[in-house]
């Protein structure tokens, strides 16, 4: 089993494809972000397998794809049948720009349940954060998933002034969609532009909601980071992942794996371990994950604060959100 300091289990590993991606999220992609990893860098669908399989020998029980956007990546389609004859659960965080091409894939690869960004209703809002003109075809493609019969996490990033109105357009979606729509504080990364006032809160996003609709509280999972509620007759759920204002640290059981096979132990670690540089040089790489582990802060990667007032944005030690992995 593999423990941090804090007695957590780690038993849930993201893996990042790729830094690259077909949209141009502002809060996830620096403008001045053009130069992605080369190829030679990333761990190969190979390394991918072998690195997976040593985690998932140490208790790993679900793994998650994402990326910049994991479906860009060349060999995708290779990664995800691999990783599918391992005993976990195998899950994927996308933009679904590519989704239609994978379906089939997906359904094959015993993918059950993925988890989908979109931050706005309105296809001109879309293109005003993402930079591309694809709202109507990522909205085409959650429709066929869920014709598929997938369950589909929609992910929005709520931010200030931005799109914290449409969160009840979001929720009224869940009366005859299965859909479970998760809105997610506005995080800060290296050059996303963040500011504390543009985080839209949890407690605010809640008191915006039931302006409009009863709900109730449903039952999280131990690992949860995301705190669910139903309208009363919905078919989905609403959730909201309040990193910002109300920090679920405590509950984490999560480890990261960038596309250049850097381990970090959190998403905002300042400190990261070269767990592929020491699988090509033949060395054993269950002492460096197990240090990476040890490296664990009790929050937040002992960088933010709950405070979030005072976060000083320029001043964190991190990568950009698409080089790291969401
Ligand atoms: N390209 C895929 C996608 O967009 O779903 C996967 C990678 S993306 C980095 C993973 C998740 O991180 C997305 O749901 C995205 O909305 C979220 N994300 C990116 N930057 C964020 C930020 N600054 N604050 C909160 N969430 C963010
Ligand atoms: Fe790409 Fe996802 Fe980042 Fe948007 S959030 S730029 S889709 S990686």
């Amino acid at each position: 089993m593999l423990t941090d300091r804090f007695h957590r289990v780690h038993d849930y590993l993201r893996i990042s494809l790729t830094d690259s991606c077909n949209l141009r999220c502002s809060y996830c992609m620096p403008d001045e972000h053009i130069k992605c990893m080369p190829h030679s860098s990333l761990m190969s669908a190979e390394e991918i397998e072998i690195m997976a399989r040593i985690f998932v020998d140490h208790g790993v029980r679900k793994i998650r794809l994402t990326g910049g956007e994991p479906l860009v990546r060349k060999e995708a389609a290779d990664i995800i049948e691999r990783l599918s004859a391992l005993p976990v659960e195998l899950t994927i965080t996308t933009n679904a720009v590519l989704a239609d091409q994978f379906l089939d894939q997906f359904l094959s690869a015993g993918i059950r349940s993925l988890n989908v960004s979109l931050d706005t209703l309105h296809p001109e809002t879309f293109f005003a954060l993402t930079r591309r003109d694809n709202w109507h075809r990522i909205w085409r493609n959650l429709e066929l998933m869920l014709e598929k019969g997938l369950r589909v996490k929609l992910n929005t990033v709520v931010m200030k002034g931005v799109n914290e109105q449409e969160l009840p357009d979001f929720v009224a979606l869940t009366r005859d969609l299965p859909i479970h729509s998760r809105f997610i504080e506005f995080m800060p990364f290296q050059g996303n532009q963040w500011e504390h006032d543009r985080v839209f809160p949890a407690a605010q996003m809640l008191a915006l909601i039931s302006q409009k609709f009863d709900f109730e509280k449903l039952q999280d999972a131990k690992n949860d980071t995301a705190r669910k509620f139903q309208v009363y007759g919905h078919k989905g759920t609403f959730a909201i992942i309040s990193t910002m204002s109300e920090p679920f640290c405590a509950g984490c059981n999560r480890m990261r794996l960038t596309a250049d096979g850097k381990m970090k132990n959190c998403l905002f670690s300042r400190s990261e371990v070269d767990l592929l540089g020491a699988l090509r040089k033949g060395e054993d790489i269950v002492p460096l994950i197990q240090y990476c582990l040890d490296l664990k802060e009790e929050a937040l990667g002992g960088q933010l604060r709950a405070d979030y007032d005072h976060i000083e944005a320029d001043k964190l030690q991190n990568r950009s959100m698409i080089a790291i992995g969401g």
